[in-house]
């Protein structure tokens, strides 16, 4: 794997922000992954006049790379006017598909303001595939015993 170059993540989120269909909070999000198989995706915030269907431009970046076959990304960038990050519901969708140890970097627009942190740090004890069979095994075990 070659070396993750957060900057050019950075610009790529930077860019694809412009493309943000914002009206309705006119906050502007930009998202860039980094996948395992070193493909970048891109992916803005698209809102709607009916507000709940919103997407935000972490889970549309995530989720157009799921679309092309990807499956594990190591590396994420968000941009928007003043630096945000991601809402909880992105947090547990990034949580599905990177590790705990992968580098998020948020930034303003200007590029110049960047936080550096990681996916863990972002949701600590987030939900995982694993949790999910523990339950059902579990379950399993009840039924089979009664
Ligand atoms: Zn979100």
């Amino acid at each position: 794997m070659k070396k993750i170059n957060l900057n050019k993540l950075l610009e790529r989120a930077r860019e694809v922000r412009e493309r943000a269909y914002a009206p309705y909070s006119r906050y502007h999000v930009g998202a860039a992954l980094l996948s395992t198989s070193g493909k970048m995706y891109t992916g803005c915030n698209v809102e709607n006049a009916s507000y709940g269907l919103t997407v935000c431009a972490e889970r549309n970046a995530i989720f157009k790379a799921i679309s092309e076959g990807e499956r594990e990304f190591v590396a994420l960038a968000v941009v928007t006017a003043n630096g945000g990050s991601p809402c909880g519901a992105c947090r547990q969708v990034i949580f599905e598909f990177m590790n705990a140890d992968a580098p998020v970097a948020l930034a303003d627009a200007s590029l110049e303001n960047i936080q550096s942190t990681t996916v863990g740090a972002l949701l600590p004890e987030g939900f995982t595939p694993r949790k999910l069979r523990e339950g059902q095994r579990r379950k399993n075990r009840k039924t089979t015993r009664s």
